[in-house]
């Protein structure tokens, strides 16, 4: 099949960006997002609007996703009027988005039954590798079954690794988060013990970079902690998110994920006194005085407000319980959706 048409579905901080190098490669692009003023760059360009995930996926040969939960790649792919349904027989379906590893797999079946190809395909590099259009795709499907989309694939990406399953890619890029969360608290606590040891915190940054105690996250997000710049690359409830499905697989697996934990609880912290749209450089916030957290915009009064149901489960899904869960798979809140987010008291 010749690839011509494609719809992208979610333009925000990632998805924008990626489906403007889709454009740039010459492809024919349909957009739909939910809130339609973060396509509005795209539109200008030339992009077509679609009102529905259904409508932009009618015609296309080619449809992404690049949305932010579980819960929201659920509804896109699987609702009655979502993708697996209306997308075209013989399109490839490819979600970018973070998500479940079993909701990639269950996703792949379904599209299957369909004759449509669906893979995961999560990515990492950033915001600015999204505006570089240097991603690093994580792809679970096998290279040789990916070749009919690589040209697509390649317009924003500069490598791809294959996880050859279906769902292998979102299990990869789970490691990848569980890792880049422990080097994110590895940098916070090592600026908190410089700052308050009165010695140069900048400087201490530089010797991490010159030894083998800086990271990714050290050299790309220390300096912006320390500047105080808290603008979101990278929402902090997102990698809550993506802690929480990796902590729920390693329940699933009988292992336990020490930083993960460890993580996890601060960045659940963060987003529960008002850092959930902070960047996740925001992390070093925690370690500041009140009066510095109240001038950024956090609240530390809303710390553990919402336990008070003893629901503790923040991921975005409102089961009707009075309580927001994470949209993934595994956990089951008896309405037939099964969350997977790690932290539950039910
Ligand atoms: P974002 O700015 O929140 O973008 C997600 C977009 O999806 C939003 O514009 C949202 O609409 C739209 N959306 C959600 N559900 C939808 C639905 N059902 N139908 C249509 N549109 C829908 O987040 P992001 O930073 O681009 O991240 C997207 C995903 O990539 C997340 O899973 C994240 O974990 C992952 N990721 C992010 C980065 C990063 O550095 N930012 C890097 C790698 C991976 P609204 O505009 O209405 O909210």
């Amino acid at each position: 099949m010749q690839i011509r048409k494609i719809a992208f579905i979610g333009t925000g901080i990632m998805g924008a960006n990626i489906a403007g190098h889709i454009m740039d490669a010459g492809y024919d692009l349909t957009v739909h997002n939910r809130t339609k003023d973060k396509a509005a760059a795209l539109l200008a360009r030339g992009a077509h609007w679609a009102a529905s995930p259904a409508e932009a996926a009618a015609d296309a040969d080619v449809v992404f996703t690049m949305v932010g939960y579980p819960s929201d790649v659920e509804d896109v792919y699987l609702a009655t009027d979502g993708l697996i349904r209306t997308a075209k027989k013989g399109a490839w379906l490819i979600d970018l988005t973070t998500s479940s590893p079993q909701l990639a797999r269950d996703i792949h079946d379904a599209a299957e039954v369909e004759d449509k190809h669906a893979f995961d395909c999560p990515v990492t590099g950033g915001e600015q590798g999204a505006i570089d259009g240097t991603l690093t795709l994580i792809a679970g499907i096998s290279q040789q079954a990916a070749a009919p989309v690589l040209p697509v694939l390649e317009s924003f990406s500069s490598k791809i690794f294959y996880f050859d399953q279906p769902g292998g890619g979102q299990t990869a890029k789970l490691c990848n988060q569980v890792s880049l969360a422990s080097c994110m608290v590895g940098y916070a606590d090592a600026l908190a013990l410089a700052e308050q040891s009165g010695i140069d915190a900048e400087k201490v940054l530089e010797v991490m970079a010159s030894g083998t105690g800086g990271s990714g996250a050290s050299k790309t997000l220390a300096p912006k902690s320390l500047a105080g710049d808290y603008k979101p690359g990278f929402l902090a409830e997102h990698l809550r998110k993506d802690i929480g499905l990796a902590l729920q697989r390693s329940e699933d697996l009988e292992i336990t994920l020490p930083g993960a934990e460890t993580a996890f609880t601060l960045f659940d912290m963060l987003c529960q006194i008002g850092g959930s749209r902070m960047g996740t450089q925001a992390l070093t916030l925690l370690y500041q005085e009140e009066a510095t957290c109240a001038v950024a915009g956090l609240d530390w009064s809303l710390l553990d407000q919402g336990d008070e149901d003893e629901h503790e489960c923040h991921c975005g899904h409102d089961h009707g319980d009075g309580h927001e869960c994470c949209g993934g798979h595994g956990h089951d809140h008896g309405d037939g959706h099964e969350c997977h987010c790690h932290d539950h008291e039910h």
